[in-house]
């Protein structure tokens, strides 16, 4: 909010924009949402680890906001902040997305986001140099891989796969005849600087992958090496302003619709893989890529969905890699299961050899993930001593005291004891004194610190314009204002009302400081669903009730001075003050025996 207000930004647009773009689309697009309440939806917040759902989107007023971290704003607050974009690139982000057209001023951009183009046009323009490269001569031998790899060509053209050429120097000489500056290139990491100053291609002759962000801007690139004397296999770009290994996951742009349908997301280790998969009919499907699996990445993909079927490698390193993951994604709350796939073979070439349908019934038939770690336990060890369930049991006891759901704790806890063949009750007991062990946080919804009427009549002012004008006047007079938590929020809608502008949310909330911008979101929260004319003005009599009642104890406070300091005459005369309105207060609660 507090970036658009002022520095000649765009202001009209920025409102024509946020009119026109629905932040629940918006959010939705991050989020899994779900209905909540009349006006509201909620989800699990993009923007900190949780379970319990404590983000919300508020439909009327267009704000979202999360109770757990604080992470809160418009539209244009969440591009930014989800995308890691300045104000203006959200803006343009947002306008491309939903076809409206950005007026062109050049003093919009800044440093940054200047810097920040520059490096996707550079990766645009690498990406396309690389496609060339690969239908050109230099590219023979990357297409007899991609033909030993049986990738077909419509599968080669939708993940853009490229070559990148001998030289070591065709990126370079691209991006001088274009005009980037060196700086510029060395940001990009898709050249290198020699001691001599002489620069040089990161890539060459290399298969290449291009790396997406979560909007589907190439951002990095994956490079598999042709020549068997290369030592790295696959090398990655190294982190620029663009690309965060741990945040990025392979095909997530492109699966994440699927994910969403199917309710479940494929894991698999590799670009190929993944590639492999999908082209067997599989959209769901993304790839870590070379880094262990990080929170990050398990939380981007838990937005999309919480059930996730991992299928590494079938080697150790791949189980071992599959082990690891497993801590991650239970931290997260992931349900998993694990593929095992027969024969040796990896994802893509189990797709390949085998067809799509076995492959469908290794995903549908993966085993709880506990199962496969018991299993792979019990090959470790000898189960007819004792000293190797126990073995084993120590081994899967953090595992099964990590699932955060208590009755699926137990469940689980139960079904290993039979699957180990240990005594059940023994196993339970254990995990029951575990369990009474671990503390449960819970992440409550704030209880709102203003009273209902005031609440009501807050929300009642930021919507309905008739209303406002009838109770704004009324409410002005009302001492009892000054004393509410809210009183900085009620001074900004009369100041707006005077200034004549549009009274709205986003206005109001621009007005206040942060603090008060909390407590203006937490009140919209809490008083969800429709406002009848009705509740306003008994809001409005309980506020001039509160009103009457303070009045009185003023009064009474004065009149007790009055009398302590022998001014008799005063206190008579304040007496009288106070019967005239408890008379008139009988007749305000509608008793109707004035
Ligand atoms: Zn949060």
């Amino acid at each position: 909010m507090r970036d658009n207000s002022c520095k000649g930004r765009p202001l009209d647009f920025v409102e024509q924009l946020k009119s026109s773009v629905d932040i629940v689309n918006v959010v939705g697009e991050y989020v899994k949402l779900r209905r909540s309440g009349a006006n509201r939806y909620m989800g699990l917040c993009p923007f900190h680890s949780e379970k319990t759902a404590s983000f919300t989107v508020h439909v009327v007023h267009q704000f979202y906001k999360c109770f757990s971290c604080g992470a809160g704003g418009d539209v244009v607050k969440f591009v930014q902040e989800k995308e890691g974009l300045s104000f203006y690139e959200a803006l343009k982000s947002l306008s491309e997305r939903y076809g409206i057209p950005m007026p062109k001023r050049s003093g919009y951009a800044d440093e940054d986001s200047k810097l920040r183009g520059a490096l996707l046009a550079m990766h645009e323009q690498a990406a396309e140099s690389f496609r060339a490269n690969l239908q050109s001569q230099a590219g023979e031998e990357a297409r007899r891989y991609i033909a030993k790899r049986g990738l077909a060509p419509e599968t080669v053209e939708h993940f853009g796969l490229g070559y990148s050429d001998r030289s070591g120097r065709a990126l370079v000489r691209l991006f001088e005849q274009r005009g980037f500056p060196v700086a510029q290139m060395e940001k990009s990491g898709l050249v290198g600087k020699r001691e001599d100053g002489s620069l040089y291609d990161t890539f060459r002759n290399r298969l290449m992958f291009p790396i997406h962000n979560e909007s589907g801007k190439i951002i990095a690139f994956g490079g598999r090496a042709l020549s068997p004397d290369e030592k790295a296999k696959y090398i990655n770009s190294t982190e620029t302003d663009l690309y965060e290994k741990k945040k990025v996951l392979y095909n997530l742009h492109r699966a994440k619709e699927a994910v969403r349908k199917e309710d479940r997301v494929i894991l698999v280790e590799g670009y190929m893989d993944a590639i492999g998969v999908t082209a067997a009919g599989f959209r769901n499907v993304v790839a870590s890529c070379g880094t262990a699996l990080t929170t990050h990445q398990v939380q981007a993909m838990k937005r999309h969905s919480q059930r996730i079927a991992v299928n590494f490698d079938p080697d150790g390193a791949g189980a071992s890699a599959a082990e690891r993951s497993i801590d991650v994604l239970l931290a997260e709350g992931m349900q998993m299961r694990i593929v095992e796939l027969d024969g040796g073979l990896d994802p893509d070439e189990y797709c390949k050899e085998r067809g799509a349908k076995a492959y469908q019934e290794r995903v549908d038939g993966a085993k709880g993930y506990f199962y496969w770690l018991a299993d792979r336990a019990r090959a470790k060890h000898d189960m007819h001593t004792p000293e190797g369930k126990v073995a084993v049991l120590n081994f899967l006891l953090p595992k099964v005291q990590s699932i955060s759901d208590q009755l699926e704790r137990m469940t689980i806890a139960g079904d290993v004891a039979g699957y180990i063949g240990v005594d059940r009750g023994m196993l339970l007991d254990r995990f029951r004194k575990a369990a009474a062990e671990r503390s449960e946080k819970a992440i409550a919804r704030p209880i709102s610190p203003l009273r209902p009427d005031e609440r009501m009549l807050l929300v009642a002012l930021l919507t309905n314009a008739e209303l406002r004008a009838e109770m704004i006047g009324p409410l002005r007079s009302l001492q009892t204002i000054e004393t509410l938590p809210s009183r900085r929020i009620f001074q900004a809608i009369f100041t707006a009302q005077e200034a004549g502008g549009r009274v709205g949310f986003d206005e109001i909330n621009g007005r206040l400081e942060e603090a008060d911008q909390n407590l203006l979101a937490q009140t919209v929260l809490n008083e969800d669903g429709e406002i009848s004319r009705e509740d306003v003005l008994a809001a409005m009599a309980s506020m001039q009730r509160s009103e009457q009642q303070n009045l009185r104890a003023q009064l009474k406070t004065r009149i007790g001075e009055a009398e302590r300091a022998g001014r008799l005459e005063e206190a008579m005369r304040l007496a009288q003050e106070l019967g005239g309105m408890e008379r008139a207060g009988h007749g305000l609660r509608g008793g109707g025996h004035v």
